[in-house]
């Protein structure tokens, strides 16, 4: 089920509806590849753990950056026209500004988190040999580790050992990336999402308004991610 459904049908017919339906596709098939990992190795990153995100903000492409907008104004739409404003709810000087530290699940807009936060404790890559390689997260504890059945370490495992220890093996992040890079122009360049994020929220303000005259907060300026 899409996490945007009413957002689509507002820009039904706009240069962005077949940008976020990609974007909603690429998404549905991490978790599902991601799916498969977890429900056959149930190894899952540490409960409250979140230090990926701490000293992190995601560079995002335009299409990322239209898909959390979406996905904001679908879903936290107080928080989407707040931040279309300049104001972020975990303002701070350095890392993510949508991480909440007071949450144990940290990401605030998960289901409409970044490209790259999605890969996040559950990719593998690739060696020169063309073979998939893993090694765990590097702030996954080191004693969580040595007490998993059989126990693990911080090292990086061969498609065969990790099929052996964990019974699967992730899905590579270069793959994943591919679907993405697919539709993204060669020329577009990325930006933290506290330079990006404003604009393309007024931007789907903006379509959504001429295409339907829903005009959620006065009259939106005018869009700054054209
Ligand atoms: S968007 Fe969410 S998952 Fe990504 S860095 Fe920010 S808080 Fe972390
Ligand atoms: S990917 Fe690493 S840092 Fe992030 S939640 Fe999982 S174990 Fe923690």
């Amino acid at each position: 089920m899409s996490q945007i459904a009413g957002i689509l049908e507002k820009l039904e017919g706009t240069s962005v509806h077949d940008v976020l339906i990609n974007m909603e596709e690429a998404y549905q098939r991490i978790n599902e590849e991601q799916s498969e990992w977890y429900e056959k190795t149930k190894f899952t990153c540490p409960s409250g753990c979140g230090q990926c995100c701490e000293n992190f903000e995601p560079d995002l492409f335009e299409c990322e950056a239209l898909y959390m907008s979406a996905w904001l104004l679908e879903n936290q739409r107080e928080v989407a026209l707040n931040i279309a404003e300049g104001r972020f709810p975990f303002e701070k000087p350095k890392g993510c500004q949508l991480f909440n530290p007071d949450s144990p699940y940290h990401c605030s807009i998960y289901m409409g988190r970044a490209y790259i936060c999605r890969l996040f404790g559950a990719c593998s890559s690739y060696s020169k040999e063309g073979e998939k390689t893993w090694k765990p997260c590097k702030f996954y504890p080191a004693t969580a580790l040595a007490e998993h059945k059989p126990p693990l370490e911080h090292r990086q495992y061969s498609q065969e050992e990790i099929v052996k220890v964990l019974g699967a093996v992730p899905p590579a992040m270069s793959d994943l990336m591919q679907t993405a890079l697919s539709f993204i122009p060669d020329s577009e360049h990325t930006a933290l999402i506290r330079d990006i994020l404003p604009a393309t929220i007024k931007k789907l303000i903006w379509l959504i308004e001429i295409n339907g005259n829903d005009n959620p907060n006065g009259t939106p300026n005018a869009p700054l991610a054209a």
